[in-house]
């Protein structure tokens, strides 16, 4: 049977710590579905439609891994897609904290499924979303915490 994990969040922007995770997971599994979550209450910074062109063409030459967008909750995606696992990202024990609760509460209500997690990279542990946002929110340049392929000129002026 196909492995297939999904990797949920919200990727706001996608940055290169997720990134190396995806790329450290494709061993791991036969498919790996990156799972945009959206929630139609809560805005995100940048336009879903952006954020799945930036993850298409940063995975471009890579037919195992796909992009979705999904509002509901992770599990019944899950359903949806046939994958048996959950991949996340740990950088400290604040996360590991919450993913812990979250992990644990999807297997109670979806027995079939487990979360699979990595350890972040040393040079990623600081790089979160929220950081890189602010930086580009406010004209710095955030290439270096972003995939190679996502130029700094791709973010539009509305956006700096
Ligand atoms: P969410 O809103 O669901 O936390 P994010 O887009 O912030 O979504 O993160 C998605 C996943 O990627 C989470 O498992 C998160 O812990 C992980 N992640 C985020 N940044 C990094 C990083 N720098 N290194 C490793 N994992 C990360």
């Amino acid at each position: 049977m196909e492995k297939i994990a999904i990797f949920p969040g919200s990727f706001d922007p996608f940055t290169i710590g997720h990134e190396s995770i995806v790329r450290r997971s494709m061993k791991l599994f036969d498919k790996i579905i990156i799972m945009i979550g959206y929630n139609t209450n809560k805005q995100p910074y940048f336009p879903l439609e952006k954020r799945m062109r930036w993850i298409n063409e940063i995975f471009d030459e890579d037919d195992n891994i796909a992009v979705e967008s999904f509002e509901g909750l992770t599990v019944d995606f899950c359903k949806k897609v046939g994958a048996q696992y959950i991949l996340r990202g740990l950088r400290t024990s604040a996360d590991f904290e919450i993913e812990r609760a979250i992990a644990q509460v999807n297997k109670q209500m979806y027995p079939d499924i487990e979360t699979v997690f990595l350890l972040t990279i040393p040079e990623h542990t600081p790089v979160n979303s929220t950081i890189v946002r602010d930086i580009i929110m406010h004209g710095g340049d955030a290439s270096r915490f972003l995939p190679r392929r996502i130029k700094m000129s791709e973010f539009t002026t509305d956006e700096k």
